[in-house]
């Protein structure tokens, strides 16, 4: 198999080994339907409940409080869709530069702005709470850290401005999960999303944390996750994405280090040639993220000749890949004009080293000039 450099870690990530392995015996010997009374499925039903209890141990909530779902898109929907219904005077406050499975679920929101770097304002959303409105309940949703540029929002302090006015407080962490430190009850939110395959679990099974009271059922069907979401859960791939999120989170500590460490190498190597780009984000930003916007250059170009050389990186967000124009977060920042479409994403993981990045550095700069 042709050898390449994977760092696309925000689209995708490699599973655990120790994920897959444990996800195995769910898809071979135990498989039963956990929702049924016979012995059989008590292996299932157990291993769903010590799933729950261990995500729940790594964000610091209540396992009553995590329900399962197909991934990051359904958690999003989820938390706004069943809040935001077209029949009730809600109103939902975002910001400009979230993921298309807050901003398409919430069709009538009121934008939040952003900084340069990315980054809302909670004075800003104080104000746009303050405004008078007709709506009788409202849910802010800001995401935890931004899938393009990698920007760690002041979710705080947003959620703490949000419920000072009587709002509830929705955070797509996405991105966070798995790669900083996430607590919910420091941060105050209500509900948050996460997505396994981003922190190195399977595709298609993620969660949504919400606390007791807030979701309405989104399927009808079975009465599965408290009545709240129908169909059989996926117990192996639950199995996988609990065991992914407690190793991610029993190494945070070494896998920042290291990324910071792969970031920097990329950095420098690039910093050798004459490249004129630009970094967008925030200092403050999940680990391995890189955004560069190089001057007249063309980002899609960029990325079909690195793949040429065997190396995989994004040019905006990956769900977003057919879309050749300049992404809605690189707007929003106001990257000027000569930069912006010469933007591309490297998005560094655990399974990388800094000889990667500097690989990677040395092929852009190869390229361009
Ligand atoms: N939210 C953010 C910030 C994302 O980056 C993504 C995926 O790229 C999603 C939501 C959707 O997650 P999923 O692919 O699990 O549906």
């Amino acid at each position: 198999m042709k050898k390449y450099i994977y760092a696309d870690n925000a689209a995708t990530s490699r599973l655990d080994d120790a994920a897959f392995d444990a996800m195995l015996p769910y898809l071979k010997d135990n498989y039963a339907n956990p929702s049924q009374p016979y012995s059989f499925s008590r292996k299932a039903k157990q291993a769903l409940k010590d799933s729950r209890r261990i995500i729940a141990e790594c964000i610091n909530a209540n396992p009553n409080e995590i329900f399962f779902t197909s991934g990051g898109t359904e958690s999003d929907n989820w938390a706004i869709k069943c809040f935001a219904s077209a029949d009730d005077a809600s109103c939902v406050v975002t910001s400009a530069i979230e993921h298309h499975a807050v901003l398409n679920a919430a069709r009538n929101h009121i934008t939040l702005p952003v900084d340069n770097h990315g980054c809302v304002n909670p004075e800003i959303l104080s104000e746009i709470l303050d405004r008078p409105h007709d709506s009788e309940k409202t849910l802010v949703s800001v995401m935890l850290a931004n899938n393009e540029i990698g920007t760690i929002e002041p979710i705080q302090e947003l959620a703490a401005a949000a419920h000072k006015r009587g709002a509830l407080f929705h955070t797509d962490a996405v991105q966070a999960v798995g790669h900083i430190p996430v607590d919910v009850k420091k941060l105050g939110v209500d509900m948050l999303s996460a997505s396994a395959h981003k922190f190195n679990g399977p595709k298609g099974v993620g969660f949504l944390y919400s606390k007791n009271g807030l979701l309405r059922s989104f399927h009808d069907g079975g009465s599965q996750e408290s009545g709240l979401r129908a169909g059989t859960e996926n117990v192996a791939y639950i199995v996988a994405m609990a065991a992914a999120l407690k190793t991610n989170c029993n190494t945070l500590q070494m896998n920042t280090q290291r990324l910071l460490e792969t970031e920097n190498m990329f950095i420098s190597e690039l910093n050798k040639s004459n490249i004129n780009y630009i970094r967008n984000g925030s200092p403050n930003h999940i680990p391995g993220s890189v955004n560069i916007s190089i001057k007249n250059s063309d980002g899609e170009m960029l990325l079909h000749r690195l793949d040429l050389m065997g190396i995989c990186v994004s040019t905006g967000s990956a769900c977003d890949s057919v879309n050749t124009q300049v992404s809605h977060v690189i707007k929003a920042i106001g990257v000027p004009d000569e930069y912006a479409r010469g933007t591309i994403r490297i998005s560094f993981g655990k399974y990388n080293t800094p000889e990667e990045a500097a690989e990677i550095a040395r092929a852009i700069s190869k390229i361009c000039i």
